[in-house]
């Protein structure tokens, strides 16, 4: 991908673009990858980096949901196991089969979750990973050897999905491009121009050398997730709120916390609460949490009493309890839960299936949703699009396309012992996948900030001055890059 060239793309106002698309996150890429294999000419800006919103911080689990089975949304895990199997065919290096345990402490715990996750292998049909058993607890800790023995009746074990999620948001930006989409990071919309009452496209600032540009299409989807109101208010500044933001975060130890490479799943916790311990990149990822009534900010910082509800929870779980001082990162993101007519209540029972709303003015705004549902919500976003806009109609095409989900060569010495990543693997990152600032390169290209924060500092200076003379920038801009990076990743 090469962002002068694409860049340069927006200059050209003689034709209306199909598909103008605001946010570079799970939606909004899904829905360039949909809106230009159909042939449809689409446009898509990211006021950040991609996936720089939510979609670099979930829980990185491709999976139907099983709590969603106790609250009875069986249509949505029916929809999210089959989006599940699609994805695992079409980005085979990025999402992968990952087998998880669930624990019985209670004796009628075995038979209670091995007769959900049944019915969950039913739902999942010809699309299924491997099917449930139940483990002895000798069985259960030879898989999770830091798994707390004692009470232990044994587990229910299954299979799900896993995956890297800002590379997988960087393999669809790619797979847009090569349908001959025009994908932008670091562009930023600031207001939504219309003829009459109707929208006719939308006004941008290049956040790297200030450009400003003026685009004009027959449809603007808003698909920036959390900030979903805040671009509707552009259209129509007294509209009301539709989102619920809940915030969730994520705890990241040594492997040695976990003891195997199958995850740990504690579907209800004392407190009503999924927890999850995965297995990633030879670390142990633990979350989430569930915050409602919090501001919309990109990088929102984890609470102390996340962090604490977190270590509290894994102590209750494992052999060796996780301190404070073993914590290697931390990171949080925000639900962009869509808000019920009527009473809120706690974010954690609002639904994570996706909704569409067109304004008067013809904004299509989708909201919710997962990012393991991506590519129907894309499929639905633009059959509504090509509606609206009246566009020759052309059928979605994504069920089987492969998206180009080759990683970083892995050439060259590490950077870091802590880190699985070479200098190479930087540069190409800069060449090749539009990374523009250190934080694009370090938190999402490579998921250094994400695996280690104290190794990420370590090795920064370095990177800052690669891409310096890869991006042809001087001191000021390499100081200002490792100042911005120090907020991300603090420790
Ligand atoms: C803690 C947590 C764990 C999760 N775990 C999972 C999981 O394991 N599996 C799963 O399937 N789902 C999971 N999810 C849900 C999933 O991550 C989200 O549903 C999904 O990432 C939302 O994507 P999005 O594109 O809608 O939003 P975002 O990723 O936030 O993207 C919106 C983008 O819009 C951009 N934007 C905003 N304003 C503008 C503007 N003016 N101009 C241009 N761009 C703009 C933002 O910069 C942002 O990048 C999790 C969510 C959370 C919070």
């Amino acid at each position: 991908m090469n962002r002068p060239e694409l860049l340069s793309q927006l200059d050209d106002t003689s034709e209306k673009w199909d598909v103008v698309i605001v946010g570079g996150g799970a939606t909004g890429l899904g829905i360039a990858v949909d809106a230009a294999s159909r042939g449809y000419r689409t446009v898509l800006l990211e006021q950040a980096d991609f996936a720089e919103g939510t979609s670099s911080k979930s829980t990185k689990l491709i999976h139907g949901g099983v709590r969603y089975l106790r609250s009875g949304e069986v249509s949505l895990v029916r929809e999210s196991l089959r989006e599940r199997g699609h994805l695992l065919r079409n980005a085979p290096n990025l999402v992968k089969p990952l087998s998880f345990v669930v624990p019985a402490y209670r004796w009628y715990e075995q038979f209670l979750y091995g007769s959900g996750l049944t019915l969950y292998d039913l739902l999942a049909g010809d699309l299924g990973v491997g099917a449930t058993e139940h483990l002895s607890s000798p069985e259960t800790l030879s898989r999770i050897s830091n798994l707390r023995e004692e009470g232990l009746y044994g587990s229910t074990f299954y299979w799900d999905g896993q995956f890297d999620d800002a590379r997988l948001a960087i393999a669809m930006a790619k797979t847009a491009v090569a349908a001959g989409a025009c994908v932008l990071n670091h562009v930023k919309v600031s207001r939504l121009t219309k003829s009459g009452d109707k929208i006719t496209g939308l006004v941008a600032q290049d956040q790297i050398d200030g450009g400003e540009y003026t685009i004009s299409g027959k449809v603007v989807i808003n698909a920036t997730g959390a900030f979903s109101d805040s671009i509707r208010r552009l259209d129509d500044p007294d509209v009301s709120a539709v989102i619920a933001p809940s915030q969730g975060i994520h705890i990241v130890l040594d492997q040695k916390f976990l003891g195997g490479q199958t995850g740990v799943m504690i579907p209800k916790t004392d407190d009503g609460r999924v927890l999850f311990a995965i297995p990633w990149y030879n670390r142990m990822l633990l979350g989430t949490t569930d915050t409602g009534g919090v501001p919309v900010e990109l990088n929102p910082k984890p609470l102390e009493a996340e962090i604490d509800y977190l270590i509290d929870h894994a102590g209750r779980y494992l052999s060796e309890k996780p301190r404070h001082d073993d914590i290697k990162a931390t990171f949080a993101g925000l639900r962009p839960l869509v808000k019920p007519s009527g009473d809120l209540g706690s974010t954690s029972k609002l639904s994570r299936s996706h909704s569409i709303f067109v304004s008067e003015s013809g904004l299509l705004t989708v909201g919710g949703g997962k990012w393991t549902t991506y590519r129907q919500m894309a499929e639905d976003a633009v059959d509504r699009a090509a509606d609206l806009a009246e566009l020759k109609q052309s059928a979605c095409v994504t069920h089987h396309l492969r998206l180009d989900d080759a990683l970083p060569g892995g050439s060259g010495a590490a950077l870091d012992a802590e880190l699985p990543y070479s200098m190479a693997d930087a540069e190409v990152t800069v060449r090749e996948e539009m990374a523009m600032t250190l934080t694009d390169v370090m938190s999402r290209r490579l998921r250094a900030t994400f695996l280690d924060e104290a190794a990420t500092l370590k090795v920064a200076p370095a990177v800052a001055k690669m891409m310096a003379t890869e991006l042809g920038r001087d001191d000021q801009w390499t100081a200002d890059q490792l100042e911005a990076l120090k907020v991300l990743a603090p420790s």
